[in-house]
């Protein structure tokens, strides 16, 4: 047979992952000019991962990516294969059976741990479980949060941190015409919030908000951003490391910081404390958690490189709310070796590799290959490294032709697994964008697997 890639024996790809990152690399792969299938294999019947699932309702902008996600969807030779998990429903070595190349991009889908005692009482919640539930995410419909805390506290100072705090600190009203999930805007509606404390352990020079995210924060009609100036006198090595030109995103964050400091409380209903220089030690608390011990820092090393070490003194928190927003962390596939340390799976130049040898056929993209970071066009030029690692691979792939889809399924109708194509996604979405309308929101997720396959086979 030829090397994979002509028309007798088109290459075939498997993506496993409908998130950015699957998606960029299924456009590599369909526009390298080589004839190639992909089929998108999503463990949800609705695609676009994290864009869908974690991008705050009210950043309707950074959501427009899958505008761009559904032109890639409807070039030729494209399909999903959506509520299909691979490594339950179809095992890694069918995969590899039924392509010549599987594309991992299933991203980072757990929480980072703080490692404290207190820290799974109840009450205290990862950002993650708060963050799909207010999108709507299937696996987190059951999840209640008590709102009717009056003090919550968010540990962390990133990106999720302020998606989380913004849903926290924003009336209904702000809230109503987003594409939120019903049963959170409900729950919302009745918050007793007033207080948000959202925990740094470095200084206001190592937050890694970024600029447009952190300004939000104090621009919020209903909450004032409140920051002690006195946490604003930063170390020496925290002031050289704002004079580097590349860390300007740093040196803005700062002068953002300095400016709520300067302002101090307007009078607003809802207020954000930022706190620096903290580590949570503990959670107390008996039946619930009602207490945060809080060790004060200073800071050690050189400039770009310093870490936060306690002090020997710790101060409480009282909060009956707290969310750990402290980065994600990739989970493992049977069949698929792990880094557990990192969080992902171990990669060269995209390819997995095992005890430092490549595994051929099998490759990475996205969080899963490089760890949480990065903003949603991160993943593209990631995408695009791993698909080119793929096709200089081309002569070594299996050279047989490979059956693709229709090898996965007679043991998908085996296992009774309703796989949804692209085709069932378009109904489904059509049917969210309607059942949006009359509350003029973009669309009203469906938030139950059983309502999607409803809507498709009416039962
Ligand atoms: P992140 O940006 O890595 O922030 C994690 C925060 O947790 C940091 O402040 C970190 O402090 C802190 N942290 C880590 N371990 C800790 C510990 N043991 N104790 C106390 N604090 C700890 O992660 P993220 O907020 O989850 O965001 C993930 C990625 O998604 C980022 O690249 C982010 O920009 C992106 N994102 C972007 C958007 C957007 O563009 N609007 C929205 C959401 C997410 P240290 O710095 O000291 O480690």
């Amino acid at each position: 047979m030829d090397t994979p890639g002509t028309a007798a024996n088109p290459l075939r790809v498997a993506v496993v992952g409908a998130g950015p990152s699957g998606f960029y690399a299924a456009e590599a792969l369909l526009k390298s000019g080589q004839n190639v299938r992909v089929d998108m294999i999503e463990r949800l019947p609705a695609p676009f991962g994290l864009v869908r699932y974690g991008v705050a309702p009210d950043h309707p902008k950074l959501k427009e990516a899958i505008l761009v996600y559904s032109v890639i969807a409807r070039l030729p030779h494209f399909d999903l294969l959506g509520n299909v998990t691979v490594g339950r429903d179809l095992k890694v070595d069918e995969l590899r059976a039924n392509y010549h190349g599987v594309i991992f991009a299933c991203g980072a889908e757990t929480d980072r741990h703080l490692g404290i005692p207190g820290e799974d009482l109840p009450g205290s919640h990862t950002a993650t479980e708060f963050v799909a539930w207010y999108n709507g995410h299937p696996d987190y419909r059951e999840r209640s949060f008590d709102l009717s805390a009056e003090v919550v506290v968010i540990v962390g100072q990133g990106n999720v941190a302020a998606d989380v705090c913004r849903v926290l600190a924003k009336s209904v009203d702000e809230l109503k015409t987003t594409d939120i999930a019903e049963h959170s805007l409900n729950a919302l509606a009745a918050s007793r919030v007033r207080e948000i404390h959202v925990i740094g352990r470095r200084s206001a020079a190592q937050a890694k908000f970024t600029n447009k995210e952190l300004k939000e924060l104090g621009e919020l009609p209903s909450c004032d951003a409140i920051v002690d100036p006195q946490d604003m006198q930063l170390n020496a090595e925290s002031l050289a490391e704002l004079e580097i030109k590349s860390n300007y995103v740093s040196a803005k964050n700062v002068e953002i910081f300095r400016s709520f400091a300067a302002r101090g409380p307007t009078g607003k209903p809802r207020r954000i404390f930022f706190h620096f220089l903290e580590s949570p030690v503990a959670i107390k608390g008996n039946a619930r958690i009602e207490q945060l011990v809080l060790a004060r820092n200073r800071l050690e090393g050189v400039p770009m490189q310093q870490v936060a070490r306690e002090s020997g003194e710790t101060k409480l928190l009282r909060c009956a709310l707290l969310f750990r927003s402290i980065g994600y962390s990739g989970v493992p596939i049977p069949g698929v070796p792990f880094d557990a340390r990192r969080g992902v799976f171990p990669t060269q130049d995209g390819r997995i590799v095992e005890g430092g040898a490549v595994i051929t056929g099998l490759y990475a993209a996205g969080w899963i290959k490089r760890g949480p970071t990065g903003i949603i066009g991160t993943n593209r030029a990631d995408s695009i490294a791993t698909v080119k690692s793929l096709l200089a691979d081309l002569p070594h792939l299996a050279p047989e032709a490979k059956a693709g889809a229709e090898g996965l399924k007679p043991l998908l109708m085996a296992r009774r697994v309703r796989a949804v194509s692209l085709d069932d996604w378009l109904k489904i979405d059509a049917a969210e964008v309607a059942r949006g309308q009359p509350k003029g929101k973009p669309r009203e997720k469906f938030t139950r697997v059983a309502e999607m396959l409803k809507c498709l086979d009416g039962s």
